[in-house]
């Protein structure tokens, strides 16, 4: 069952349906309306997702550019580094959202990948944009060189290249499963002490320029992650066969080796520096795969960081909302017009 291989889903098939039979392997004519779609609720996540629109050179990057010569040795090194390891995670986001949109059969995912495809680009884009402006071209390449030659960063991207080009290799159902659970992994889980360095500088009134673009690729990253759930339980949803003890096993599992990974990770890249707790760091990345896993309809397995441990960071999180104000106070903003929907209560 299990090494049955998808197919491509077909660009236009008139003698199909237009409202789809099935996320994956089902049947759809191609034409999309939004107003008769087999997930209703999907039109609102395709609306958050839109309403988030922003471009890396809106940011203004001038007071980092004076800033950064002031970093501390300790905070320039985690600050190229922390930017490689994003680097490292957009590019790929950027092509398996392309990937899992070709597969599925409903074209109201397919849209809905093209948006996250956009904004995964504008990710990549902005840590070319933000390194132009503080290192030299030099620089900027040693840093876009960890993903490939750091040995804590090979090793922490290990199983998700491995999951996300088993999926290139076979596209069965069994691998998107895996491919979307990485996903959930890298959306809502990965990024976090990436994200946390940032915003620690901006609390001590540093770098708050990148920070602010930080704050706008979480903001994306936040709705991807809850986007992609809600794709992982519908396909698991219509596949019941995949849905056994030995999956959800897999998936806890999964979780676990990415957690220590990732502790493993922060460690590496954070010690030592002023604001940062690696004890905390350690709580808010278990809190982090807690809430992940609740998203995907699983138990949480570390009951003891049901809470953000972080509590600073809330205040970074709370300038996501548009009714209270924006800590950044930078000018994409205006783009969001589906503020009521904006729910970002889980950072
Ligand atoms: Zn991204
Ligand atoms: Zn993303």
């Amino acid at each position: 069952m299990s090494h049955i291989l998808l197919e491509k889903a077909k660009t236009l098939e008139p003698r199909n349906p237009n409202k789809s039979t099935g996320v994956f392997g089902g049947k759809s004519s191609g034409i999309l309306n939004w107003n008769d779609i087999a997930y209703p609720h999907w039109y609102k996540m395709y609306k958050r997702l839109i309403g988030n629109y922003w471009q890396a050179d809106e940011v203004d990057m001038t007071s980092d550019v004076r800033e950064f010569k002031n970093l501390s040795e300790a905070e320039k090194d985690a600050y190229l580094k922390i930017i490689g390891l994003l680097s490292t995670l957009d590019a790929p986001q950027t092509r398996t959202a392309l990937l899992i949109s070709l597969y599925a059969t409903d074209p109201s995912i397919q849209s809905i990948m093209a948006v996250i495809a956009q904004q995964e680009a504008v990710h990549n884009e902005s840590y070319s944009y933000v390194l132009s402006s503080v290192v030299s071209l030099g620089e900027q390449n040693t840093s876009f060189q960890l993903g490939r030659t750091d040995d804590v960063l090979l090793k922490r991207n290990d199983a998700i290249m491995k999951h996300y080009n088993a999926f290139v290799e076979e596209p069965t159902i069994e691998n998107i499963l895996k491919t979307l659970v990485y996903t959930v992994l890298l959306e809502g889980m990965f990024f976090y002490s990436g994200f946390a360095f940032f915003y620690n500088l901006a609390r001590h009134n540093k770098m708050v320029g990148t920070s602010t673009m930080v704050s706008y690729i979480n903001r994306d990253e936040l709705e991807h992650g809850r986007f992609i759930s809600e794709l992982f339980r519908a396909t698991l949803g219509e596949n019941p066969e995949y849905n056994t003890e030995e999956f959800t096993t897999w998936v806890y599992e999964a979780f676990t080796e990415s957690v220590e990974l990732e502790i493993e990770w922060s460690t590496y890249v954070l010690e030592g520096l002023e604001g940062i707790d690696l004890v905390e760091m350690s709580g808010y990345i278990k809190y982090r795969a807690n809430k992940m896993l609740r998203m995907m309809g699983l138990s949480e397995i570390y009951p003891e960081y049901v809470e953000n441990p972080m509590k600073w960071i809330r205040a970074y999180v709370d300038s996501f909302d548009d009714t209270k104000t924006d800590f950044f106070e930078q000018k994409s903003r205006q783009y969001t017009k589906t503020s009521e929907l904006n729910g970002f209560d889980d950072l």
